[in-house]
């Protein structure tokens, strides 16, 4: 009796392995949204999508529902229902509003959630995924820049993981492997260094939204892409490597390497350094996370070293981007700060895209306000999401008078 159900059992984790892992894509029309969808068209049989979720563009969210054999669709903006629906007009797929129907989207039975939302929004809706023992892959660093204490205690608590979807700590969580935090003597991330990496300091002063948004390497969203060449994004990385892994500030380092090649580095106790290299492509990183810890196969271009031939590394340059040393401050200040560096940093990238501000406005906005909130000490670190996106709403505030 007991070896057959023993038996059983084992059957059934196989099946289990080999069924369709079922997913919830949250941000499902981003940039992330789109390459996770071209990985599930490239998995036949591997996935099936349980719900999407997006933000203001109805139609869009409708054709991707279709396009995934989604079967709930919900956009966060009220206001985009009524084109969600239409787009949605003969297919069987539940449609819903409001961000209390993201996060139902995001409490769907699934085995992964890819959480994709762009900013501070993705915060509730990915917590509310975690509380609920969801494994959550996470390409929504706010998340843990915001509230990266509670994100990481919640998942402890939950008993779930977070697997890192952003490329430079998806490919230190590769080259850690089976080591742990406390073998790693240091942990490095990449930086392109952006499209201004070799601009002069006045020009990058006088830098337009287009040009910050030519990326040299990577096709990303918007608000990243400026982050990119801020270097903003690489100071938000660390505080999510600080998080995800369970590393010191003092541990954590940032080289800059045109090339985007190199992702992230691992250097342990005994000399010995882990890379992870991959062309430039966010379905690597993507496809590492819905399949884990199986191999999923892509059509990303393949790495071909020896026509590269040259790969150059290089310290970077604090005085021409100082949001870098603004997040690394905040980082290693903690508590409530790293929240505020987020949300400031999001109006003053809104307001540079909006032509409002200039570039270097950016990171003066978001030192400005992290020291406001420092001399306000507004110290604590968020305990609740509620709490987390409070700090978020007043440093908001405060980033929209600065902007003027
Ligand atoms: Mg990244």
């Amino acid at each position: 009796m007991q070896p057959r159900l023993v038996a059983e059992r084992e059957e059934q984790a196989v099946s289990r392995a080999d069924a369709p892992r079922r997913l919830v894509i949250l941000g499902a029309t981003g940039s992330i949204g789109r390459s996770t969808a071209d990985v599930i068209e490239g998995a036949p049989g591997g996935f099936v999508v349980e719900a999407v979720a997006g933000g203001r563009d109805g139609a869009a969210l409708a054709r991707m529902a279709i396009r995934l054999g989604a079967r709930f669709a919900a956009v966060s903006d009220p206001s985009a229902y009524a084109d969600l629906k239409a787009g949605l007009a003969g297919h069987a797929i539940e449609a819903a509003a409001g961000d209390e129907a993201v996060e139902l989207a995001a409490l769907r039975e699934s085995d992964l959630v890819v959480a994709a939302i762009s900013g501070a929004a993705g915060v509730g809706p990915t917590h509310a995924a975690l509380a609920a023992g969801r494994k959550v892959a996470l390409a929504n660093k706010e998340c843990l820049v915001c509230a990266g204490d509670l994100f990481m205690r919640t998942a402890a608590q939950a008993g779930t993981q977070i697997l890192p979807m952003d490329s430079e700590h998806n490919a230190i969580f590769q080259a850690l492997g089976a080591n742990t935090a406390d073998e790693v003597e240091e942990m490095i991330l990449t930086a392109s260094g952006g499209p201004f990496r070799t601009w002069s300091a006045e020009r990058i002063a006088a830098a337009t939204p287009d040009q910050a948004l030519a990326h040299p390497n990577w096709s990303m969203g918007p608000k990243v892409t400026i982050d990119s060449a801020t270097l903003m994004n690489k100071g938000l990385e660390l505080i999510e490597a600080h998080h995800i892994f369970g590393i010191p500030a003092k541990k954590l380092g940032v080289l800059v390497h045109p090339q985007s090649i190199v992702h992230g580095l691992v250097s342990f106790a005994d000399g010995a350094v882990v890379a992870g290299l991959a062309c430039p492509d966010m379905k690597v990183p993507i496809a590492h996370c819905l399949g884990y810890p199986a191999r999923v196969p892509t059509a990303a271009r393949r790495l071909d070293l020896a026509a590269i031939a040259t790969l150059s590394f290089e310290k970077p340059d604090f005085e021409r981007f100082p949001a870098l040393g603004v997040a690394m401050a905040a980082l290693e200040q903690g508590g409530a700060l790293p929240t505020v560096l987020n949300a400031a940093n999001e109006i003053a990238v809104e307001a540079f895209l909006a032509g409002r501000i200039g570039f270097m406005d950016i990171a003066r906005i978001v030192e400005a306000c992290c020291k406001a909130a420092a001399r306000d000490s507004l110290g604590r670190t968020p305990q609740s999401v509620v709490e987390a996106l409070d700090v978020d709403r007043s440093s908001r505030e405060r980033a929209r008078g600065l902007v003027g």
